[in-house]
């Protein structure tokens, strides 16, 4: 780990950071204790790469407490799918892309079809095609094709008529 001013500051966050951790096995979640973030990130104030003093997010901190600085634009990923696991062998660096098409393919994305898309893909199924299929074409999982479908996702998106 690199030395100097960096790792000092961030001691200052380690030593409150441990006590609110309940730490399970090696592959066991590590959930975060204090508070959380509305989308359940462990939050906790601590000084932040420029030395001032904010709330991080805890999964983020433990990154840096394992494994050092997080590189610029590089983010910290759960493999775990629990935002308040603060699991070093569950989380990964990516970025936000990475993020994204990881949603996508778990069939809880938001952000990552188009309307049209969404539309196509429901008219595809409605023509016969298997969500395979359509997964194949668009390259996303079919768990998530099928969550278009079904409404699970996207279902703010109607068809043509009355979405004006
Ligand atoms: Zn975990």
């Amino acid at each position: 780990m690199p030395k100097g001013v960096y790792q000092r500051q961030h001691t200052s966050a380690e030593s409150r950071f441990w006590p609110k951790v309940e730490k399970g096995g090696a592959g066991d979640c590590w959930e975060w204790t204090a508070n959380k973030t509305p989308f359940g990130y462990g939050k906790i104030f601590g000084p932040d790469e420029m030395g001032r003093r904010r709330g991080l997010k805890a999964h983020r901190v433990s990154w840096n407490i394992h494994h050092g600085p997080i590189p610029l634009g590089r983010i910290v990923m759960h493999t775990c799918d629990n935002p308040g696991c603060v699991n070093p062998a569950h989380l990964r660096l990516g970025s936000y892309r990475d993020n994204n098409l990881d949603k996508a393919i778990k069939g809880r994305g938001t952000a990552t079809q188009s309307p049209g898309n969404v539309r196509l893909v429901r008219l595809a199924h409605g023509l016969g095609a298997s969500c395979y299929t359509i997964s194949q074409a668009l390259g996303v999982h079919k768990s998530a094709v099928y969550a278009m479908i079904v409404g699970k996702t996207y279902s703010y998106i109607k068809d043509h008529h009355n979405e004006r």
